[in-house]
């Protein structure tokens, strides 16, 4: 009993590794050993089964597995050989103990060849026997924590396998070289380089010039301990594997940040210093974040619109420009860009085609400057230009011309053509200021300056500007005043025909008595009027009084007489438009043909349909309608077919252009034809000399308008005309005899 206490014991010590019971096949022929062995067998916790034949011991092996065989060699049906074989055949490789009888020690040889774990003799020493089996049970036990030890490795190294390469970022190791080592799956996605291609090369192969010898440094300072690990941003080539999903690479390049940290070998017991291994290390693709700190700089600085300066960025190279032209005394000049009408695009094309306007302007607007000159965009259709190091005022004006030119040709929006203008301010360094403020500003006021006088220009800062640019901020109210006040007063500006020399007409042209600043011409306080939203009240107002005017001069013969009404875009856009125009006249009982209504050309034409049923319903009540400005703007040609003009009224610009030594007018002679194939009437406007009177009238053009006729008169001066029956022409409205316009200046 010792042997089974000791064994009981040691059992106590080492738990089996499984819960099971280890299973054993018993086979001998002879039941009085089976029953001895199996007896023998008790003191260990095991699941015997006993085989008294081979054929036994196969039954009993297609039904379980076994751990443990203990094997007789001499069966009277199979040999031990037979059954060792047998074992093997159904997969099974239990520890096989031959207990035999027979002293042959082939057959014993053979056993162990089988891979027999022991052999022991018949007759067997219990203690002998048992200690054979527990070794081969512990042994048993051994090979499985073996097995489940080296499962557990290999499941761990997969994972962490796993961990890495799935990692977002770029996991590698270099060698004391610094050529890489190791790189995880991600390099090829992130860098577009197989791992093939990686290792063994240099990193510096990889890093972009600019960034070497940072990265040399980082790689280089062997650093350990806390601060081991640092972070660098460096940019790195990038290859061209098709699995790459970077969708961040610049130029060839990403920019990574770097987590790099030295490897050494342990500390030798012996004291001697460690030696350095490499480096290892993370790296993270921040090409994303870069970009936007960049798109934030580049919002700081820049208007995304148009990619030029914003003003920000205008006013720190103009501070840097007045410091060196200060050193160097030279002159800069600053020029302060407004888009005329640029409102009415806006409104009526809407955003997006505005934006690719302010886009397309911006684009000729460069095409003007030299290189060193600084264009910006202040906001909606504002522009500034400064230029460094001029001579002359002349050399800014130079550049002035050449932007208005720019402009002048057509913009295609939609197919169609459109026509803008802008004014330009000019202020000088260092007579009109020393500070970008001081310069801007006064740039802007010789702006406003210029659209006051009618747009489309360009002139310098004068010092007496000041004082009408302080009233710019009061227009508004100013403005909303007048109606209350009823500072408006309607003046017509007669239309002659040259070929009978009477008055056939006049255009209503409103006028503004200003309490502190005298009479106003439309062009100085309608630009206001559009911006401040009071153009159609002010419409309305024409309107009505333009019908009051008509049915007083209705005692006088109105037959072959119009008078023309000025429509603003945003009116004729109105619901009630039609309504409002039929109402007035059939409240002042106006013969719907003296009124003539005058449709800028620079209507960009929103809803085509609506206009032409608009202006069809005004027409088939017996309306005239007249577009004016025309050829300067938006182009209507398209249109002219559609809607139902009577009139087209030649641009006085054009007009302008004919002097006594270029008796040419293109244009002119264009419109004229294309009026006369549409069978429309034709009126040059601004007729201001003989010169140009005759010209227009060779050419077939017989109405005509303009101060070289009458300046803008009184509704009272018209009544006196038209008493002396249309009032032959007489050279009375000589331009020296002009009432409160004024040609624009530049
Ligand atoms: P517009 O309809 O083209 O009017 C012609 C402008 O040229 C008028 O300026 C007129 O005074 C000016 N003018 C006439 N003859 C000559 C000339 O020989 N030489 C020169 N240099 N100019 C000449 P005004 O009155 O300042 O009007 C400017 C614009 O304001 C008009 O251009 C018209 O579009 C608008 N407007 C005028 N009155 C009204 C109105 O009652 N309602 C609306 N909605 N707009 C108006
Ligand atoms: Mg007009
Ligand atoms: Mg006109």
């Amino acid at each position: 009993m010792q042997h089974q206490q000791q064994l009981q014991h040691q059992d106590n010590r080492r738990p089996a590794a499984r819960s099971e019971t280890p299973r054993l096949l018993l086979v001998d022929d002879e039941p009085r050993l089976r029953n001895s062995l199996r007896d023998l067998l008790r003191c260990i916790p095991l699941d015997v089964h006993c085989a008294g034949s081979g054929r036994e011991a196969i039954a009993l092996l297609q039904q379980h597995r076994f751990d443990l065989a203990l094997l007789d060699l001499g069966l009277p049906d199979m040999s031990g050989h037979q059954i060792m074989d047998q074992i093997r055949a159904h997969g099974q490789d239990p520890e096989i103990i031959v207990v035999s009888g027979n002293t042959d020690i082939d057959s014993a040889i053979g056993a162990l060849q089988r891979g027999a774990f022991d052999y022991v003799r018949k007759p067997y020493e219990p203690d002998d026997l048992l200690q054979k089996v527990q070794n081969a049970l512990e042994k048993r036990r051994l090979a499985r924590e073996n097995r489940q030890i080296r499962t557990r490795l290999a499941n761990s190294e997969r994972m962490y396998r796993y961990l890495v390469d799935a990692s977002p970022d770029l996991i590698y190791m270099l060698d004391h070289q610094g050529r890489f080592s190791y790189v995880n799956e991600r390099a090829e996605a992130m860098l577009g380089f197989k791992s093939s291609e990686l290792l063994g090369r240099h990193f510096l192969d990889f890093i972009h010039e600019d960034d070497l010898d940072r990265a040399q440094f980082t790689f280089n300072e062997r650093r350990r301990g806390p601060r081991a690990a640092r972070n660098v941003e460096l940019r790195v080539k990038c290859g061209e594997s098709k699995s790459m999903s970077n969708h961040a690479v610049r130029d060839g390049y990403l920019t990574i940040s770097l987590n790099a940290t030295g490897l050494y070998s342990q500390k030798s017991p012996d004291g001697r210093p460690e030696t350095y291994l490499g480096t290892y290390g993370v790296a993270r693709d921040v090409s994303e974040r870069k970009r936007a700190e960049e798109r934030v700089a580049y919002h700081a600085y820049y208007d995304t619109l148009t990619d030029l300066p914003n003003r920000v960025l205008f006013n720190d190279r103009l501070s840097l420009a007045i410091i060196q032209a200060t050193r160097n005394t030279k002159q800069l000049a600053v020029m302060f860009i407004d888009l005329d009408r640029f409102k009415t695009v806006n409104d009526t094309l809407g955003h997006i085609k505005g934006d690719e306007m302010l886009r397309e302007v911006s684009a000729r607007l460069k095409s003007c400057v030299r290189k060193g000159d600084t264009l910006a965009r202040l906001g909606g259709d504002e522009f500034a230009l400064f230029l460094p190091d001029i001579r002359a005022r002349r050399d800014a004006e130079v550049i002035a011309r050449k932007i208005l030119d720019e402009l002048r040709r057509p913009f295609v929006l939609d197919e169609q053509e459109f026509y803008i203008s802008c004014s330009i301010g000019i202020a000088h360094f260092p007579e009109d200021g020393a500070t970008p403020d001081s310069l801007l500003r006064h740039a802007d006021i010789a702006m406003y300056h210029i659209k006051s006088q009618g747009k489309n220009g360009f002139t310098h800062f004068a010092l007496d500007m000041q004082s009408t640019t302080g009233h710019l901020l009061t227009m508004e109210a100013d403005l909303r005043r007048a109606f209350e006040r009823g500072e408006f007063e309607m003046f017509y500006q007669p239309q002659y025909d040259v070929a009978t020399l009477s008055m056939v007409g006049c255009e209503a042209l409103i006028r503004w008595h200003h309490p502190s600043k005298g009479l106003m011409t439309a062009g100085e306080f309608i630009p206001y009027a559009e911006e401040a939203g009071l153009i159609e009240r002010l419409c309305q107002w024409a309107l009505r009084q333009v019908c009051l005017d008509l049915k007083a001069w209705h005692v006088h013969d109105l037959r072959d007489f119009r008078v023309a009404v000025n429509i603003s875009p945003k009116y004729l856009e109105r619901d009630g438009f039609v309504d409002e125009i039929l109402d007035n006249v059939s409240a002042f009982g106006i013969a719907p043909e003296t009124l003539e209504l005058e449709i800028t050309e620079n209507i960009c034409i929103k809803n085509v349909s609506d206009t032409i049923s608009k202006l069809q319903q005004l027409a088939d009540s017996g309306l005239r309608i007249a577009i004016d400005d025309f050829g300067t703007r938006y182009s209507s040609l398209n249109y002219l077919h559609r809607l139902p003009f009577h009139t087209i009224k030649i641009d006085q610009s054009f007009v302008h252009d004919v002097n006594e030594s270029t008796l040419r007018a293109p244009v002119i002679t264009a419109i004229i034809s294309i009026a006369r194939g549409l069978g429309l009437n034709v009126i040059a406007e601004g007729v201001e000399t003989p010169a140009q009177m005759q010209f227009l009238e060779k050419l077939g053009c017989r109405e005509m308008q303009g101060y070289f006729f009458s300046t803008p008169v009184p509704k009272g001066e018209i009544a006196t005309r038209l008493a002396t029956h249309h009032a032959p022409f007489n050279g009375e409205g000589h331009p020296a005899q002009r009432l409160s316009d004024s040609p624009r200046t530049t």
